[in-house]
């Protein structure tokens, strides 16, 4: 049989090595002129510094079997992502946590005491959030919320945060601790040669033909079934419209030494056009550049036009309702399946990607176990 998989991301790549290992003919797709999707690293050719082209990556999973799936792949480094913010004038912890509240009130309060007092900040009335908005003042009370969430988020969405859902705030924590860990998953880390290199060692097996900067649209063969990580309504040729996406724009700059101490500092005032800057030698600091420059990001935030990359996926209540009109039409699509962050049009971090993918490998087996020739025409739900 002969597959063809669109898309050389975290998605693309699991799935082509699980076929090529079951002795099936793959020809993998990228319209990029490289492989690795939105999660791809590069060597900064001024500065030796190991970058990552569509913002910064850091592995972090809860997921035993995708934590041992990737490490079959190569060395991670121990990485904690430790974030800082500013907010008018001041440079602050985040996630919000013992020593931001502190900072932030000018306090000296412990844990219990912080706790009691972000209680009397906090909106009790809000029980079920329904708006990021109504999710964060039910959380942090006003203060807080306006200091590093309300501009931030503007910057991010383009959008009110009473117009997006309470889900986009829940990602992080709240601590009444010093735990400054941005996130909260036991298991977190950065690959040794970067995330392309894994995804390298994962194409390394027999039966996979890569072929880079070619579209799937260009393509004219015929396969026995399609796994597509594309854009799910761009393969239905936005025939119902065009699902909404915040593009990033990253301005490049490098600097001697140090610029700013840390991999990454989010800027939440509105006045500042850019919501973070990373720079991206902190997230290996195990290496040494025989360079003395450093290069940094910032990295702003815009709604993303016909021709720019789709990043984040907007999902508002009318982009809801068209995913699901196209849904319906990638149910009655015989011979293809939709998967991934632009498949499924989700927020998704690389390890759901990947357990995903792992999950539609286990379905692919028990699928060619009662049809060996064919797969059935439907058989993974992209909702
Ligand atoms: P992608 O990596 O997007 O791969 C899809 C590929 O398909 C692309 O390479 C594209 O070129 C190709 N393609 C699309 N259409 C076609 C076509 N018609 N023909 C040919 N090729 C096509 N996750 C984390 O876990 N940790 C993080 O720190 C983190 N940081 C992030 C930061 C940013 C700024 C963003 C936007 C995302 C971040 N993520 C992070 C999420 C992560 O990028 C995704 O989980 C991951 O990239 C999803 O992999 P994928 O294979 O589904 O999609
Ligand atoms: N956020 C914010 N201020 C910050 C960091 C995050 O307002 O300093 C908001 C913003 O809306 C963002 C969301 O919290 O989209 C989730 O943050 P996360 O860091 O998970 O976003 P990512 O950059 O990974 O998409």
């Amino acid at each position: 049989m002969s597959f063809c998989v669109v898309g050389a991301g975290f998605s693309g790549a699991v799935i082509a090595r699980h076929l090529a290992e079951r002795g099936h003919k793959v020809t993998l797709l990228d319209e990029r002129p490289h492989i690795g999707g939105n999660c791809y690293t590069e060597r900064d050719a001024e500065t030796g510094v190991m970058v990552h082209r569509y913002g910064p990556h850091i592995f972090h999973t809860a997921d035993q079997r995708v934590w041992d799936y990737v490490r079959r792949f190569g060395t991670f480094h121990p990485y904690i992502n430790r974030v800082k913010a500013v907010s008018e004038g001041h440079v602050y912890s985040l996630p919000v946590n013992l020593l931001t509240i502190n900072q932030f009130f000018g306090t000296v309060m412990g844990p219990k005491e912080a706790r009691e007092f972000i209680e009397t900040k906090a909106d009790r009335s809000i029980t079920e959030p329904r708006s990021f908005e109504e999710q964060a003042l039910s959380m942090i009370g006003p203060e807080l919320y306006r200091a590093f969430f309300y501009g931030y988020t503007r910057k991010q969405w383009g959008l009110e945060p009473t117009e997006l859902p309470a889900s986009i705030l829940r990602r992080l924590p709240l601590r009444f601790n010093y735990d400054d860990n941005y996130f909260s998953h036991p298991y977190q880390g950065m690959p040794e040669e970067g995330c392309t290199a894994i995804i390298r060692n994962i194409l390394d097996v027999d039966g996979i033909s890569i072929r880079t900067s070619c579209s799937f649209e260009n393509i004219e063969e015929d396969f026995t079934h399609i796994f597509y990580t594309g854009p799910i309504d761009r393969y239905f040729k936005f025939r119902l419209g065009r699902l909404g996406y915040r593009t990033l724009d990253f301005e490049r700059f490098t600097d001697d030494g140090d610029h700013q101490g840390t991999a990454v500092i989010n800027y939440c005032d509105e006045q500042v056009p850019f919501t973070r800057i990373s720079e991206h030698k902190h997230f290996a600091p195990w290496e040494q550049h025989k360079f003395s420059k450093t290069v940094c990001f910032r990295e702003y935030s815009r709604l993303a036009e016909q021709e720019d990359v789709p990043y984040y996926p907007i999902r508002q209540v009318n982009e809801k309702r068209m995913l699901d009109s196209y849904i319906e039409l990638a149910r009655q699509q015989k011979g293809v399946s939709f998967l991934g962050r632009l498949g499924t049009y989700r927020y998704l971090d690389m390890d759901v990607t990947i357990s995903e993918a792992l999950m539609a490998c286990d379905k692919i087996d028990s699928a060619l176990q009662i049809s060996p020739s064919e797969l059935p025409a439907f058989f993974i739900d992209p909702q």
